[in-house]
């Protein structure tokens, strides 16, 4: 079972930023705890970004040039250091992507950008590691259909948009209605849920979706965007769930791929919780559900 991380996902922002970037060290230690090891992904080349990505933004974002107007949207500036990190983030979720197809499982400790377009960056995404992992599994053969399970608490409307012409990927998003963005975009399927749904009705909705995405999308590969900001105590989500309520959600998710025989490749996704220590435990916690480990939430 392999996890992927880069010391460089965690890059600098400016002081006071409310982006939680220290999640990712945070996670990453409590996975260490839990005995988990880790290997570090190569960095996604210009060639795979601009498969999806307009190629004077992906050069821009090489370069660190992203225009302020893009740094706007993004909500942080990038610097050579956040140009590394986003281009390791890619890199990390196309190697979960390789190592799921051969072992049945694998996740990425960053990644579930799913808010970059193709011209730029937005709402803390700056390169959308998933649109670009799956139009190279497809541009390179390795698999003919494949779905994005995207679960996060906000939609999934930049690689809506990346994918819109790669009718392979069949993208799916399950999200709060009134969250951001604004102006959502049109997945293959969008399910919109009321504010304060708590543990019970989520699950009931995912458990009654999951069998026809498997139907219609027919994947050879599930890419899952696990983030955990539908927790009730997460700044940005509107949603009610508990740690046991997303460590059910990702139970449901493993058991749908395993009874399908589809390997599946996680990504990290959101989660704003002021508390990056139990946001890292929380995060740790996910990814081990989807791995098959149980973990006894509080
Ligand atoms: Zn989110």
């Amino acid at each position: 079972m392999r996890f992927f991380f880069h010391p460089a996902y965690v890059a600098p922002l400016p002081d006071g930023h409310s982006f939680p970037m220290s999640k990712y060290e945070t996670t990453r230690e409590a996975l260490t705890r839990a005995g988990v090891l880790f290997e570090e992904p190569a960095i996604a080349t210009r060639e795979m970004l601009i498969r999806v990505h307009a190629e004077a933004y992906a050069d821009a974002v090489i370069a660190a040039g992203v225009p302020k107007e893009i740094e706007r949207r993004i909500g942080f500036p990038v610097t050579p250091a956040v140009s590394l990190r986003s281009r390791l983030s890619v890199g990390g979720t196309w190697a979960a992507a390789r190592a799921a197809l051969a072992d049945g499982f694998a996740a990425n400790v960053a990644g579930g950008s799913h808010h970059a377009m193709p011209d730029g960056g937005a709402g803390y995404c700056v390169l959308n590691d998933l649109a670009v992992t799956a139009a190279g599994l497809l541009a390179e053969g390795l698999v003919q259909r494949l779905l994005i399970l995207d679960l996060d608490v906000h939609q999934g409307d930049g690689t809506a948009v990346c994918l819109a012409g790669w009718p392979a990927a069949f993208t799916f998003s399950l999200h709060a209605e009134r969250n951001f963005p604004v102006r959502k975009a049109r997945s293959g399927r969008d399910v919109e849920l009321a504010d304060g749904m708590a543990d019970a009705e989520y699950l009931d909705v995912l458990a009654a979706e999951l069998p026809g995405l498997f139907d219609v999308a027919r994947p050879q590969i599930v890419l899952v965007q696990a983030g955990v900001d539908p927790h009730v105590d997460d700044r940005l989500g509107r949603l009610a769930l508990t740690d046991a309520g997303l460590q059910a959600r990702d139970r449901m998710v493993r058991e749908a791929c395993l009874r399908a025989g589809v390997p599946f490749a996680v990504t990290l996704g959101g989660g704003y919780d002021r508390d990056v220590v139990r946001l890292g435990e929380r995060h740790a916690a996910s990814l081990l559900s989807l791995a098959g480990h149980y973990v006894a939430a509080e």
